[in-house]
C-alpha cells in the first residue's frame, strides 16, 4: 500500500474514476438511506486498507497528496503543528513520518489536485464520523460547514 500512498497520481485516478461512476447514481446516495450501511462497510475495507481511514465522514483526500490527516496524532487538518522533528517525523510517534511532511510531498505530484493543499480546510464535523464521505459528499452533508465558521 505504501507503493501506492507515494504514488498518489494513480489513487487520484481511481478517485475521479469512482466519482464518475456514483454521480450515475447520486439520487441513491442519502444520509441514512439503504446505501448507507453497505457503503460504509465497503469504504472501511478499502479506503482503511489504502490510506489507513478513521472513517471521519468528511474526505479530505484531494486536499491532502491523498494521504489521510486523520492519521495525524492530534487529527491534524490544516498543516503540522510546531513539533515536526527534524527528521521529519511525528513529535508525538517519532518512528512515524509527521502525516504533513508527507501530504505536502505527494501534493506536489497531484497535477489536479496539488495546490488543494494551499486551502484552509473547515472544522471538522464529528458529527459525522463513522458515516459515508461518499454519502456525505454526494448529499451535500460534507460541505455544512460548523456555525459560525466562515472561510477567510
Ligand atoms: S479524510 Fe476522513 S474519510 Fe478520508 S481517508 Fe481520512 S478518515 Fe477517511
Amino acid at each position: 500500500m505504501r507503493f501506492l500512498q507515494n504514488h498518489p497520481q494513480l489513487l487520484a485516478q481511481a478517485y475521479n474514476l469512482t466519482r464518475r461512476a456514483l454521480l450515475l447514481v447520486r439520487g441513491w446516495l442519502q444520509p441514512g438511506g439503504r446505501m448507507q450501511r453497505a457503503f460504509v462497510a465497503v469504504e472501511a475495507v478499502s479506503k482503511g486498507a489504502l490510506f489507513d481511514c478513521r472513517m471521519c465522514g468528511q474526505c479530505v483526500l484531494h486536499s491532502t497528496g491523498m494521504t489521510c490527516p486523520m492519521t495525524c496524532p492530534k487529527n491534524l487538518r490544516n498543516g503540522p503543528c510546531g513539533g515536526v522533528r527534524l527528521n521529519g517525523n511525528c513529535e508525538i510517534l517519532p518512528d512515524m513520518p509527521c502525516v504533513w511532511v508527507l501530504a505536502w510531498e505527494r501534493s506536489k505530484l497531484l497535477p489536479v489536485y496539488g495546490s488543494q493543499i494551499l486551502h484552509v480546510l473547515p472544522p471538522l464535523d464529528r458529527r459525522l464520523e463513522g458515516s459515508s464521505a461518499w454519502i456525505n459528499d454526494f448529499s451535500g452533508a460534507a460541505d455544512r460547514a460548523a456555525a459560525g465558521w466562515q472561510l477567510p
